[in-house]
């Protein structure tokens, strides 16, 4: 054993320091299989203070780190570097505070995102932002990625819903973001942290924001004959004022899968399908959902449903739950894209994915929250033929820079990560990721603190191998 990793021993007592091959195995990658490195060790502290204790013992030896909550990261973002150490925040899982008067609860970064919600329902309300990975994945991890999920539509993403956060950063010092109020004073650091990847520290704890649970839902299922209807529908709703907790968009493969998988009822003959929800209040949602009904009926939808029962609204959902992981009947291998692009070009964005999609001989697969922009194009292929991956990769390629040039983004969700830096100078002038390092550099001159991710270099290509585990054993579903 190395000084430094015997120092190490020291301060984390046996059981807590993994470093064995073994040991280290499950850390190795991410949801993002295709990349595995072998780190030092990984560290697993409780508390605030021995997450200190490890951030000062990487800086006195220069070694890099990866916070990680639950390593579900779809970009690598919890990829571990090679030879650095883990920081492993899975242990430090409290519910701190929980106060139903000032709407906020007050956890520890490893407490996972439905367990907020679940704390709160005793008091009437619930904590907004819903990945799908939402069972497993940790409310540090949803911050340093600003995750989103179906009803961030109406209500945000991540960055909405964080008060503050105490963050260690890259030098061990401890720093306070944030309040518990809304009206802060001064420049928006916390605002600069939420959706850093782990690039400018580790939060220890963190505030969230909680909501009252919806009253009632109205929940409309409309099928089309192209998806780009199904888009423009979209933009539609949009443009009518009306705001719903969710919009999401599944084209002709995702439904074929979802109706193998779970047998949903939808239309068979479908090119698109768009789901919408209104949810509020009861005398709202009645009045807003007689608009809504109209808007969808004008949007060029042949055929309408309406959910008439909680059974019914399960159903709708239940097909589009289970989607995405259905795709995987359909194709050995597929890679996932999360790229957005502003609302009212969902129209265009699928239209030219479907010429993108022909012209390269590659079915693509489309499910996603419409609402946001947010594109989830699954590339299917067959790693088994020769040039078949290479071909998926520069089509994925394609669709990013699609999303760019319509103004869109190329991550709504599942972050830049190693996946996707490649692709960070196709939406940023030299300028630009050179202010971003500058910002990074002042707070880690050593550059520590998840290196080599989301800024552009050496990045090899990134594809989806298989399902994450949590998938296979149906606890969480990619969306
Ligand atoms: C099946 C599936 C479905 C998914 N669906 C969605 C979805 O709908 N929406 C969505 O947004 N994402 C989704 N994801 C991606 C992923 O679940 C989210 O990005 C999630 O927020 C990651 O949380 P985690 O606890 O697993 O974090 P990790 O993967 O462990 O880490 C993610 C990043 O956060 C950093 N980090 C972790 N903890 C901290 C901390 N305390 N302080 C600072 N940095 C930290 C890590 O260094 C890393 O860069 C999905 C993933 C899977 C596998």
């Amino acid at each position: 054993m190395s000084p430094a990793l015997a120092e190490l021993e020291r301060l984390f007592p046996p059981g807590r320091l993994l470093h064995k091959p073994g040991e280290l195995a499950p850390y190795e990658s991410d949801a993002l299989t295709a990349f595995r490195a072998r780190p030092l060790a990984v560290v697993l502290p409780e508390t605030h203070e021995e997450v200190v204790q490890a951030v000062r013992w990487c800086a006195h030896h220069q070694i890099p780190y990866v916070a990680r909550g639950s390593g579900t990261s779809l970009s690598g973002g919890s990829l571990p570097i090679e030879g650095g150490l883990i920081i492993g925040l899975n242990r430090m899982n409290k519910l701190l505070r929980l106060e139903p008067q000032e709407r906020i609860a007050v956890v520890q970064p490893g407490f996972i995102n439905l367990q907020v919600s679940n704390a709160a329902a005793t008091y009437g309300l619930y904590y907004a932002p819903d990945p799908s990975s939402q069972p497993v994945s940790t409310i540090g991890g949803n911050l340093a990625f600003n995750s989103g999920g179906a009803h961030c539509l109406k209500y945000g993403m991540t960055s909405n819903h964080v008060l503050a956060a105490r963050v260690v950063l890259p030098d061990g010092e401890t720093v306070e973001l944030g309040s518990e109020s809304l009206e802060n004073t001064g420049p928006d650091w916390l605002g600069l942290f939420v959706g850093s990847e782990g690039l400018l520290g580790i939060a220890t704890e963190v505030t969230l924001r909680l909501l009252p649970k919806p009253e009632t839902y109205h929940t409309v299922l409309a099928a089309y004959d192209s998806l780009a209807k199904a888009g423009d529908a979209v933009a539609a709703v949009v443009a009518s004022g009306l705001l719903p907790g969710a919009m999401e968009i599944m084209d002709s493969l995702a439904i074929e899968a979802a109706e193998a998988a779970v047998k949903a009822g939808y239309p068979q003959a479908a090119r698109a399908l768009l789901i919408v929800e209104l949810e509020g209040e009861t005398p709202q949602v009645e009045a807003e959902a007689r608009y809504l009904d109209a808007v969808i009926r004008g949007s060029g939808a042949y055929e309408v449903r309406v959910a008439q029962s909680p059974e019914e609204r399960l159903k709708i959902w239940k097909g589009r739950k289970a989607a995405f992981s259905a795709v995987g009947r359909l194709s050995p291998d597929y890679i996932v894209q999360d790229g957005v692009v502003p609302r009212s070009k969902l129209g265009q964005a699928l239209a030219e994915i479907e010429q993108l999609s022909a012209r390269y001989g590659l079915r693509v697969a489309n499910v996603f929250h419409a609402g946001d922009g947010n594109l989830h194009p699954l590339i299917l292929y067959n790693g088994r033929l020769e040039g078949e991956l290479h071909r998926a990769e520069a089509l994925a390629g394609e669709i990013l820079k699609l999303c760019v040039a319509l103004g869109g983004s190329i991550t709504g969700e599942h972050g830049v990560g190693m996946e996707k830096k490649a692709y960070m100078p196709e939406m940023f002038a030299e300028a630009d990721l050179e202010a971003m390092r500058r910002i990074r550099l002042a707070l880690d001159p050593l550059e520590l603190a998840n290196r080599g991710k989301m800024f552009p270099g050496e990045a090899p290509a990134l594809h989806f191998r298989g399902a994450h585990p949590l998938e296979k054993a149906g606890v969480i579903s990619r969306e």
